[in-house]
């Protein structure tokens, strides 16, 4: 297995940032990842995915590991439900449309999300009414420091919006190298909660809609909507919504009356981060190639030749005038390395 020098990381990130991995390697298998941890002896190696949720800032000092781990497979089925295996280097959006094939229903929301099987329960994806978290069975992962493989459940994982245990304590800690999802087989739960999928599928004449129908909308939706990373670089939401209690948002919507929110549970309620930025005039600005997209506030955009370097100070000036505004302070939803 072998540990390459310098390489370049453009191609390999959604942003088309020019960043250096020092040491490089791409892993194929547990044990080709347990062969390179046992060689490396510098500091804690970075996982890599799909590079669609990251700002490069620099180049990474440290050994970048690229997670190609393939293979997916339906271990069993019972009673209306499949349990599906899937390796961590997978692409995301085929692993879906693999699953529609074999007429596996429950991700169907969650089509053309970019990136890899494995970066999925870092920050629980979600899109749509759908959280990755719905259909969780449980991960394998490898610890990075020891090579020892670890199996995660549910619980273990404690997933909350867009996030989980891998983007608080155990950040950085593991290598996620296989997924395992619990299916519907038939009776599958069609969720059209979201507005404009039950719009597309209107404007389709579909009033029965399946699971493909209800991919084929989103994939139409997303492609209206999200700037195609191999066109204009980007790493989709920029931002988390923020959640803010009751009380203040009372307080802001005395000020604000037309202020965009929904519920969010237990006393909070979300407010869309693509308004607030909106609000504060960012929509369609950029400073030189970083800019911020001119169909959704919310995306941070490489128009070109723009630096992480670059891009963070652009985050950094919408989360400051969204704090003097409104008094709330964004949180990235991309991993700032
Ligand atoms: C156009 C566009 C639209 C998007 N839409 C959505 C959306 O609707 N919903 C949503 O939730 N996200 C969305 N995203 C964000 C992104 O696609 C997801 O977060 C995705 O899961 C990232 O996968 P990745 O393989 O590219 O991870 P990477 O960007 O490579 O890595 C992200 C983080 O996870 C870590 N990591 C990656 N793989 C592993 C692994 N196997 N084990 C341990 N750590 C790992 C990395 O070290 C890094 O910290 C969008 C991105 C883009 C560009």
């Amino acid at each position: 297995m072998d540990i390459l020098e310098n390489v370049s990381l453009r191609q390999l990130n959604t942003f088309g940032i020019e960043a250096n991995a020092r040491y490089y390697a791409e892993v194929h298998s547990t044990a080709g990842l347990q062969e390179i941890l046992l060689q490396w002896r510098g500091a804690a190696p970075f996982i890599l995915g799909g590079g669609s949720n990251i700002l490069f800032t620099g180049n990474v000092e440290r050994l970048v590991i690229r997670n190609c781990i393939r293979g997916r497979e339906i271990i069993r089925r019972d009673a209306g439900r499949a349990w599906v295996a899937a390796g961590g280097g997978e692409n995301w959006h085929e692993f879906v449309l693999w699953c529609l094939d074999n007429g596996l229903g429950g991700i169907e929301n969650l089509s053309l999300i970019p990136g890899t099987v494995g970066a999925a329960p870092i920050q629980n994806i979600g899109a749509y009414g759908v959280e990755l978290q719905d259909v969780f069975h449980s991960l394998e992962a490898t610890e990075l420091s020891s090579g020892m493989e670890h199996a995660f459940g549910r619980e273990a994982c404690r997933f909350g919006y867009r996030d989980s245990v891998f983007k608080g304590p155990l950040r950085g800690v593991y290598c996620i190298t296989r997924v395992v999802l619990e299916l519907s087989t038939e009776g599958h739960k069609i969720n059209t909660s979201y507005g404009a999928i039950r719009e597309m599928l209107e404007n389709r004449g579909i009033s029965d809609p399946g699971i493909r129908d209800v991919s084929e909308a989103v994939m139409a939706i997303r492609r209206s909507k999200l700037p195609d990373p191999a066109l204009i670089g980007n790493a989709g939401s920029f931002f988390k919504n923020p959640e803010v209690p009751h009380w203040q948002f009372e307080q802001l919507k005395a000020l604000f009356p037309g202020i965009v929110h929904y519920p969010a549970g237990e006393g909070l309620v979300k407010i869309p981060a693509g308004w607030l930025i909106e609000q504060c005039g960012w929509k369609g600005q950029r400073i030189g190639d970083a800019g911020c997209y001119e169909k959704q506030a919310l995306v941070l955009v490489n128009h070109g030749r723009a630096s992480g370097a670059e891009l963070l100070q652009l985050a950094q000036e919408i989360v400051d005038s969204v704090a003097e505004k409104f008094g709330i302070r964004l949180a990235p939803e991309v991993n700032v390395v």
